[in-house]
């Protein structure tokens, strides 16, 4: 039997908990930072039970589980899984399952950067952000969709990025990762289109996330310029806007994905990024 809420009794245009997404079980990977945790916590206060994942120290894991449960009155689970581990993928997905019931949405988010030319690149970063930024999210799909196909609804969320559809000097893993992703979501789209399944890629520009914080020093060695200039002219000089995204933003547009209303929009890619690839 059917378990969960189906597209018929999620109607489209109500707001809040009302949008048919309460009592889902959703799996968010890398949600103890940056745009994973404010789509965490989006996903919240829609009523959806969320597995959070990623690292940080437990005492900080903890506190960030229980605010969120206090904030948004639902319940959440937490896994250590690292996602350059096909095994921990998978059990991830196998833990969210057994605490709160087949997985309805998943995330795929954790990611990696590392910003250096080609030439030096170091090959242990390249097999690290191939298995982390694409990789896993091809196996936490395989682990998903024979449920979601069983039960004739799911969302897949692939956190991409504006380097998935253009490309940056110094980012050769994350470029090919991420055009990958893209790649992945669509045949997950073609695969699944009969079976009440969208897969989708949001393509993020640039969040002021650790993850961003981290590249600037490693940008301005790689292009040899001060931070304030990376900041201005390389980051902000992509984005038309010249405005970081705000993480909200993007968990805004995941919760969207997962209504009724996005049932057709499946196997795309969405920019998120301040106009910066429609240069
Ligand atoms: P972040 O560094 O703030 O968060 C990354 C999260 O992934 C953390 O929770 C971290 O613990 C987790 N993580 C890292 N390695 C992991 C592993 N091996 N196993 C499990 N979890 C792991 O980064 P962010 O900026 O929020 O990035 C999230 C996603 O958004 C990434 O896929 C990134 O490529 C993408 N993105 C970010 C930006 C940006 O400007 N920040 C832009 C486009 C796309």
């Amino acid at each position: 039997m059917a378990m969960g809420l189906r597209d018929e009794d999620c109607p489209a245009g109500q707001l809040g908990k009302n949008l048919g997404l309460q009592g889902k079980t959703a799996v968010v990977t890398g949600s103890t930072s940056g745009i994973g945790l404010a789509i965490a916590q989006a996903f919240s206060a829609v009523g959806m039970n969320v597995m959070l994942n990623g690292f940080g120290p437990a005492d900080e894991v903890a506190a960030l589980r229980r605010q969120i449960e206090l904030d948004y009155g639902n319940e959440t689970d937490y896994s250590a899984a690292d996602m350059s581990k096909p095994a921990e993928v998978v059990a991830l997905i196998d833990q969210a399952a057994s605490r709160f019931g087949p997985v309805d949405v998943l995330v795929n988010n954790a990611g990696i950067q590392h910003v250096e030319a080609i030439e030096t690149f170091p090959a242990a970063k390249w097999e690290a952000i191939l298995a982390i930024n694409l990789s896993a999210a091809f196996y936490a799909a395989q682990r998903v969709l024979p449920a979601m196909k069983e039960r004739k609804w799911g969302r897949i969320i692939n956190i991409a990025s504006a380097h998935a559809l253009v490309a940056s000097p110094f980012k050769s893993a994350y470029v090919a990762a991420k055009h990958g992703v893209v790649g992945l979501t669509k045949t997950i789209a073609l695969e699944t289109a009969e079976f009440g399944i969208t897969a989708n890629a949001i393509c993020p520009g640039y969040v002021l996330t650790p993850l961003v914080q981290k590249q600037i020093p490693e940008t301005a060695r790689a292009r040899m310029l001060t931070e304030e200039q990376v900041i201005r002219d390389v980051l902000l000089h992509a984005q038309p806007t010249h405005q970081f995204v705000m993480t909200e933003e993007v968990g805004a547009l995941a919760v969207f994905l997962c209504t009724h209303a996005a049932r057709s929009i499946t196997g795309a890619s969405l920019p998120v990024e301040g106009g910066w690839t429609a240069q």
